[in-house]
């Protein structure tokens, strides 16, 4: 069991398979960067999360910016959007009557994405979601809202398994304090870190041998720290 302090924000998962590095100048340095991705991305996810909506349908209730968390894999966040599907086989939720399946669905400001992180990301809201609301979740949805596109995500072994896989890394760098060096590639166009990061400048080169040479009057340009 983890305790609060050590709680990794699930939002990270997305950084942390984008670039390692990234991820570690946002979660263990408290360095942030805004580029026109994130921007768009928060508004996004500002229409997901109306705080304390709950929205009732025939069947179903949908609640939006659910706070969840899972002390077993030490993992905390917000899920955009939980729909709570009436169904006889289904969990007790709280005050609602009757039983209910649980499927969380993420907004994503694009479209699907080659690398697995949108589905990373919805694997840990329903592990939360499992741990919390004592259920099992099989599927889940991502809502991609550029394309206005919803794709089911099965939660299964492989997927759960490649996400714990992940998590014991992020722990260990967290534990470590450890922020990987630059390795350049093409996720550093857009990334919203590049100028704290200085992708073109830092590679293979110390900070202290940059600065002495610069002192000696050498010529750095062309040359790479890290
Ligand atoms: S600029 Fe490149 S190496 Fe640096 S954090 Fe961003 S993606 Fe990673």
């Amino acid at each position: 069991m983890f305790s609060e302090e050590d709680f990794l924000q699930i939002s990270g998962i997305q950084h942390f398979s984008f670039c390692r590095r990234q991820w570690a100048l946002i979660h263990v340095e408290n360095q942030w960067g805004e580029n026109y991705h994130t921007v768009k991305g928060h508004i996004a996810h500002e229409k997901a999360h109306d705080k304390f909506f709950r929205e009732f349908r025939k069947n179903v209730v949908i609640v939006r910016g659910m706070p969840i968390f899972s002390r077993k894999l030490g993992i905390s966040g917000e899920c955009d959007i939980v729909e709570f599907q009436k169904n006889k086989n289904g969990v007790q939720v709280n005050d609602l009557e009757g039983f209910y399946k649980v499927v969380p669905v993420e907004y994503k400001k694009g479209g699907p994405k080659r690398r697995n992180c949108d589905r990373l990301q919805l694997c840990a809201q329903a592990l939360c979601l499992e741990e919390m609301l004592c259920c099992d979740i099989s599927e889940a949805y991502i809502y991609y809202v550029e394309i206005k596109h919803r794709e089911k995500v099965f939660i299964d072994e492989e997927l759960r398994n490649e996400f714990k896989d992940i998590l014991s890394e992020m722990h260990v760098m967290y534990q470590r304090k450890y922020t990987p060096k630059v390795k350049t590639s093409k996720h550093c166009n857009s990334c919203s870190l590049k100028d704290l990061c200085l992708p073109k400048v830092c590679s293979d080169k110390s900070v202290k041998s940059y600065i002495e040479n610069f002192i000696k009057g050498g010529d750095n340009k062309n040359e790479k720290i890290t």
